[in-house]
C-alpha cells in the first residue's frame, strides 16, 4: 500500500477512490466465483453500483483474463439486454494438494471451483516421512499441471494436511497419523514446487469446512458446526458467518471434549474424549476389529451396515448416541442452525441418524433443538482439495487489481 504521507485534497480523494475501485473489483470477482454467471444488470442490482461502473469493472476483469462476457440476453422484462459475465476458469488456477491418512492427492482447480485435473495415489507404507511425501506431491503436482489446458494461469498452491499446521508457513506441530512432530512441511515443499508461487496451508478438516461453506452443504449458512470423522474427529465452528478460531488459533478441537469420565485413554493424553467414543477406533472395537485396523476395516463395517448386519447397525447406533450427546452440548452453547457430518461420519449418516436425533431431542434445549438441522457433507472426498484451492485463490479474489499488476498482466486501465 501507499506509505507516502497523505495530503488532504485531490490526491487523497484519488487514493480513496482507487481503494474503493479495487474493493469493488474484488467483490465482483468473488460473487462470480462463488455464485456463478451473472448478467451485468444483476451485478448492478447486487452491488448498488452504476451501470457504467459495472461495465468498466467487468471490462477490467475480462481484459485481465479473469472473466469472460457472453452475448447480451434479455433478463426479466425491464430495460436493455444485458451481457452475461462469468469467471474464466483458466484465468487463475491453483494446484491443490492433500495429505490424508492413507492417500495423497493433487487437483488443478480454476476460478469458479472448476476441477480441471486430479490424481490420487495410495500412501505407500513406510513412506510417510516429510521428504517422501513432499517428493510424491511434487510429482503429482507436475502431473496435474501437465494435464492443465495450455491457456491456464497457475497462481499458487493450497495444501490440506491431516495434522495441526501453522497457516503462515506450513509448520506441522503434530500429525499423529503420519508420525510427524514439528516438521517444516512448508519449507520442504517450497524446495520441490515452483518457487515463484505462494503456498497456502490448512488442516484437512478446516479446509473441508471452508469448501462446504463456499460450495457445499453449508452454503449461505451463518451458524454451523462441522464434525469431520476420520481416524480422529476434527471440526470447525462457524458463528455469525465467521470461523471461531480462539485466542491462539487452536479452537475447533471438538474431538477432545471430555464426555466420559471413566472412558478410554485418548491420543491427546487425556481420557474419555468425544473421539474415543465416536472415532473409527470405537466403531472398530464395537464390531470386533482391532481398533487400529484402519480405513479398509471402517469401510467394511459401512458395507456390512448397508447389507443390514445387526452388529454393524448396533455399532453405528452407539456412535450416533455419543454423537448426539456431544452435539447437544455444543448446540446448547452455540445455538447453531446447522450441523454437518463429514468424512467417514458423513458416509455413516444414515446409520447414526436415528440415535443422534433421539439424543438431541433428549438433551438439546427446546428452542435451539427445533431450529437445528443435521445433514451429511455434500462434497465427499473432494472437500479438502476444494477448500485448499479456495485458500490458494484468496489473493486473487481479495485484490484482483494488485494480483494482475504483480503478475505483469498488461491492463491499461490498471497501469494508468
Ligand atoms: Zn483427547
Amino acid at each position: 500500500m501507499n506509505t507516502k504521507p497523505m495530503t488532504l485534497g485531490r490526491d487523497d480523494l484519488g487514493h480513496r477512490s482507487e481503494t474503493v475501485r479495487r474493493m469493488n473489483l474484488g467483490a465482483i470477482l468473488r460473487a462470480l466465483h462463488l455464485d456463478g454467471p451473472r448478467s451485468r444488470s444483476d451485478l448492478v442490482a447486487a452491488t448498488g453500483l452504476t451501470r457504467s461502473a459495472i461495465r468498466t469493472l467487468t471490462g477490467e476483469l475480462v481484459a485481465g483474463g479473469l472473466a469472460v462476457e457472453g452475448p447480451a440476453t434479455l433478463d426479466g422484462t425491464r430495460g436493455r439486454p444485458s451481457p452475461i459475465v462469468r469467471v474464466d476458469p483458466h484465468g487463475a488456477v491453483v494446484i491443490a494438494l492433500e495429505i490424508a491418512v492413507d492417500t495423497l492427492a493433487a487437483a488443478a482447480v480454476g476460478l469458479g471451483g472448476a476441477v480441471l485435473a486430479r490424481v490420487r495415489v495410495d500412501l505407500a507404507p513406510g513412506r510417510s516421512s516429510v521428504d517422501d511425501i513432499a517428493e510424491t506431491l511434487a510429482g503429482l503436482a507436475a502431473q496435474v499441471q501437465e494435464a492443465m489446458p495450455a491457456d491456464a494461469t497457475l497462481v499458487g498452491y493450497g495444501v490440506a494436511v491431516v495434522g495441526v499446521v501453522r497457516r503462515s508457513d506450513g509448520m506441522v506441530s503434530m500429525a499423529p497419523n503420519l508420525g510427524w512432530r514439528d516438521e517444516s512441511l512448508g519449507a520442504r515443499l517450497a524446495e520441490v514446487l515452483d518457487p515463484s508461487l505462494p503456498i497456502a496451508f490448512a488442516n484437512d478438516a478446516d479446509s473441508s469446512v471452508l469448501a462446504e461453506l463456499r460450495r457445499g452443504a453449508a452454503r449461505g449458512a451463518t451458524d454451523v458446526i462441522c464434525i469431520w470423522g476420520s481416524v480422529g474427529v476434527g471440526g470447525g465452528i462457524i458463528v455469525e458467518g465467521k470461523p471461531l478460531t480462539g485466542a491462539a488459533g487452536y479452537s475447533g478441537e471438538v474431538g477432545h471434549i471430555p464426555v466420559d469420565p471413566d472412558g478410554l485413554p485418548c491420543r491427546c493424553g487425556s481420557s474419555g474424549c468425544w473421539e474415543t467414543v465416536v472415532g473409527s477406533a470405537a466403531l472398530l472395537r464395537r464390531t470386533g476389529h482391532p481398533p487400529e485396523a484402519g480405513y479398509d476395516a471402517v469401510d467394511a463395517v459401512l458395507r456390512d451396515a448397508q447389507a443390514g448386519s445387526p452388529v454393524a447397525l448396533a455399532a453405528f447406533a452407539e456412535t450416533g448416541r455419543w454423537l448426539g450427546i456431544g452435539l447437544a452440548g455444543l448446540i446448547n452453547v452455540l445455538d447453531s442452525r446447522l450441523v454437518i457430518l463429514g468424512g467417514r461420519l458423513g458416509a455413516a449418516y444414515p446409520f447414526v441418524r436415528a440415535t443422534l436425533e433421539a439424543e438431541l431431542d433428549r438433551r438439546a434445549m427446546r428452542a435451539a433443538r427445533h431450529l437445528v438441522r443435521v445433514v451429511p457433507a455434500a462434497l465427499g472426498s473432494d472437500a479438502p482439495l476444494l477448500g485448499a484451492a479456495e485458500l490458494g485463490l484468496e489473493p486473487v479474489l481479495a485484490d484482483p487489481a494488485a494480483w494482475l499488476r504483480a503478475s505483469g498482466a498488461s491492463l491499461h486501465s490498471l497501469t494508468a
